[in-house]
């Protein structure tokens, strides 16, 4: 699935509000994460300090996410200034245990952030994130059973926590039917329109059989749908879209593609088409069943809107760029993962090797085992959304910062994501939590 490098080339220009990236200890951040530590059994009841109101609640089935927004607009709420963020208790969607996490939006970075997008004559898009909003990865059990406090800093930078409530005894209905990809849907100016075509000895009428029934117009109206999927997990809504929107997509089906891939067409700024592989000495190719297909579809749409880093912090051998890689083929299939789409065949399988790989040089071309592209990158990245909902979101605003694209690296990415959360947490830590978590998964599928 090679990806076509004009896809990725441009010129961002951004506000950085913040340029000390790496020197930690000049920021002002409590050591949330010390607290948490030292009392993990529910934290103190602090006078003055009432959790915070709900504004609403929702919940994503696709994406297993759930979208708390607090009620930041409340005059009655006298904290609502002093309000940083929360802490969450919710079930695990890996290893279906209960954990705990600190969750405090990092919107000093990415709440302002401005990036003129990689065509000159597009508007600068900026990042509204607002502070006031949480989002945790858990399925719908998780969502009844999730208990929260929130943590406030007052005007010495100290901080404060409320008690621990549950979710399901605020005074607010969660809305469990809520498609974040059906959202994005019906709010997206530009429908994109999706168009079949073949050069193969293979007719698009084999696309129109497999997706649509037969039906031409129902085969086009579920590649929209996959479409929407990876822009509901990418974007934070649509006007925050975190890649350029195009109006054409072109499912081209050709001989010896090997797998898929996508390029711009018939140009940059009116379209792309992803060429998939027609298999016509192999007709019992898992290409042609669902979902495998929508899945090797999904990661490939996720080619057609990435950001790329301009380069990696670690270099293998003077030749393979470990960084770059693990993102370009990484990150389309975290977007993928988070929308529950692995090649179900070979799903444990993937995990399975993932995890039994060393941590260093786990192969000859990677540093990191985390930089394996593919499933091993990207299943880690939509499993960092336990640390942060919106982990997989963030993650292409993060190459667009000065202090990250001329370096970027996940583990720098995962750092700056975390920081205000878990100030002192490494990846190494963070993959061996991945690991145990995966283990589970094996043992209880
Ligand atoms: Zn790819």
């Amino acid at each position: 699935m090679k990806y076509c490098r004009n896809l990725i080339l441009g010129i961002f220009s951004m506000l950085t509000l913040f340029s000390c990236y790496g020197e930690e200890d000049s920021f002002a951040v409590p050591s949330i994460y010390k607290d948490y530590q030292q009392n993990p059994e529910g934290g103190e009841s602090l006078t003055g300090y009432a959790v915070a109101p709900v504004k609403d609640a929702k919940y994503d089935d696709v994406l297993n996410e759930l979208y708390i927004s607090w009620d930041g607009s409340n005059s009655s709420w006298e904290k609502r200034d002093e309000y940083v963020g929360a802490e969450v208790e919710f079930y695990s969607l890996l290893s279906g245990k209960k954990v705990k996490r600190v969750m405090i939006p990092n919107i000093g970075d990415f709440g302002n952030l401005t990036v003129k997008k990689r065509d000159y004559n597009n508007e600068p898009s900026t990042l509204h994130l607002s502070k006031y909003r949480t989002v945790v990865v858990t399925d719908r059990y998780g969502v009844d059973e999730l208990r929260f406090r929130s943590i406030y800093k007052d005007a010495d930078g100290v901080q404060k926590m409320s008690d621990w409530v549950k979710l399901s005894d605020q005074n607010i209905e969660v809305d469990k039917n809520y498609l974040a990809w059906q959202f994005f849907k019906n709010n997206v100016v530009s429908p994109v329109q999706i168009s079949f075509s073949t050069s193969s000895t293979k007719s698009t009428a084999a696309i129109v059989d497999l997706v649509g029934q037969g039906n031409e117009a129902k085969a086009k109206e579920e590649f929209q749908k996959w479409y929407y999927m990876d822009c509901a997990a990418m974007s934070f809504d649509p006007y925050n879209m975190a890649f350029d929107p195009y109006k054409n997509l072109d499912i081209h089906i050709a001989d010896n593609v090997g797998v898929a891939n996508a390029i711009d067409w018939p140009n940059h700024t009116t379209g792309r088409r992803i060429n998939y592989e027609a298999s016509v000495g192999n007709p019992n190719s898992d290409l042609w069943k669902l979902p495998d297909m929508q899945h090797v579809m999904m990661h490939e749409m996720g080619h057609c809107v990435e950001w790329m880093p301009k380069a990696g912090k670690y270099i293998k051998e003077g030749i393979q760029d470990c960084d770059r890689q693990g993102y370009q083929e990484g990150w389309p299939d975290a977007v993928k993962i988070a929308s529950k789409g692995y090649i179900l065949a070979t799903q444990k399988a993937e995990y399975r090797s993932a995890i039994e790989k060393p941590y260093q040089n786990p192969q000859s071309d990677k540093y990191y085992v985390w930089q394996i592209d593919y499933n091993t990158s990207g299943a880690f990245m939509s499993w960092l959304r336990i640390y942060n909902g919106d982990f997989v979101r963030m993650m292409p605003w993060t190459v667009l910062m000065d202090d990250l694209t001329d370096k970027w690296s996940l583990e720098d990415a995962v750092k700056y994501t975390l920081r205000e959360s878990y100030p002192n947490i490494t990846i190494k830590e963070l993959w061996d939590e991945y690991k145990t978590e995966v283990e589970a998964f094996l043992q209880n599928n």
